[in-house]
């Protein structure tokens, strides 16, 4: 029997649920005349802000962008220090470097990868402006703690929640703890448009408008630059789609979270270190990540089983060459270092047929 390969990610099974939705929101923009800043845009804005729990939403161009401009909204510039995690990918560090500003890593603590409060005191310094907290895998940082260190000291808080559409903290979701919370719609994402995406949620007025002028030149009502900005529009095709699929969001998640249970179930009992569910934060799964030493072992099982996987990430941004002038070195971050060794990410997305989360739990249990 040929086994069909499994993806790490696929959007198709989605796409054929809803292709006919997609197809008649494309045609309206297409028969609107109406291509950039539209109506589009605006309703999704507000339909996503108000998913959030937030007053206004201001769709951009990517989730690097909405991350850069809140950062810059709140004043972050050259000389400035920002407070950050080494295990994200390059985005949240990318988006500091553009505002000129410098970042800060704290260690992440061992048992969920995410941001340990109890290291932010380390990485603080009379320059430090701003904490960027990172949702990672679509589990909430511990905000309480983090806030109440940004208020002690006087510190600006930018959620960067491109991993977590759908997460919450007490009850509440993410991007509205801190100042400005930012998402991305890269096609990955639990919320993912049909290319690129982002948008930047804020219940203060003040930073709405200057996010909004910071993404279109920094213009005023007359179309005259009044700050240096950029070009950074979520477009209204991408907005048409988005709001087909923030109706969707609700339902994939619940999809998301029923792939993890069974995920949790067949491989409670291993020596895979697996996700914690926690009872203050609902996860969103935007990824199922396990950590395990026989990590390459796991890794050959898979593809020869044809499963895909993702790491995420392998390599912790300290140790980049991009970024060997902030001056960090082997053992600065231990736990950082040591969950890039040891996580995988096992397929996940609405549309995987339970079978198959069934194959990559038997490939799995099957590596001693
Ligand atoms: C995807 C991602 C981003 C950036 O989003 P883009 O839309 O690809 O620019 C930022 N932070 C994290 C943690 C991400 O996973």
């Amino acid at each position: 029997m040929v086994r069909q390969p499994i993806r790490a990610f696929d959007y198709l099974p989605k796409h054929r649920r809803i292709e006919t939705a997609v197809l008649g929101a494309i045609r309206r923009v297409l028969d609107s005349g109406s291509l950039i800043l539209g109506p589009e845009v605006c309703s999704f804005e507000q339909e996503f802000a108000h998913y959030a729990g937030a007053e206004a939403g201001i769709g951009v161009n990517s989730g690097t962008d909405a991350l850069t401009l809140a950062l810059q909204a709140l004043g972050v510039g050259p000389g400035d220090e920002v407070i950050t995690v080494a295990n994200c990918g390059v985005p949240p560090v990318a988006a500091i470097g553009a505002c000129g500003a410098t970042p800060r890593f704290v260690d992440t603590n061992a048992e969920d990868h995410l941001i340990d409060p109890a290291n932010l005191e380390r990485a603080l310094s009379p320059r430090t402006k701003c904490i960027l907290v990172v949702h990672l895998y679509g589990l909430a940082a511990e905000m309480n703690e983090i806030l109440d260190f940004a208020r002690q000291h006087d510190l600006k808080v930018v959620e960067d929640c491109a991993q977590a559409h759908g997460s919450t903290y007490r009850g509440w979701h993410v991007g509205c703890f801190g100042d400005i919370g930012c998402f991305s719609f890269y096609p990955t994402k639990n919320l993912g448009a049909y290319g690129d995406g982002g948008i930047c949620v804020t219940n203060d007025p003040n930073l709405e408008k200057r996010i909004r002028m910071l993404r279109f030149y920094g213009f005023d009502d007359e179309r005259v630059a009044v700050m240096p900005g950029i070009n950074s529009r979520l477009d209204e095709l991408q907005a048409a789609v988005l709001r087909v699929k923030l109706k969707y969001l609700r339902d994939d998640l619940h999809e998301r979270r029923t792939i993890a249970r069974r995920y949790l179930d067949g491989l409670r009992g291993s020596d895979l270190q697996l996700p914690v569910p926690m009872k203050d934060r609902e996860h969103s799964y935007h990824l199922f990540v396990i950590a395990t030493p026989k990590r390459p072992r796991i890794m050959a099982a898979l593809e020869s089983d044809g499963i895909g996987y993702g790491l995420h990430y392998p390599v912790p941004v300290h140790f980049m060459e991009a970024y060997q002038s902030l001056g960090y070195g082997p053992g600065d971050l231990p736990n950082t270092e040591q969950a890039a060794h040891s996580v995988l990410s096992l397929p996940l997305y609405p549309g995987l047929e339970a079978e198959r989360v069934d194959r990559v739990i038997s490939a799995l249990t099957s590596v001693g």
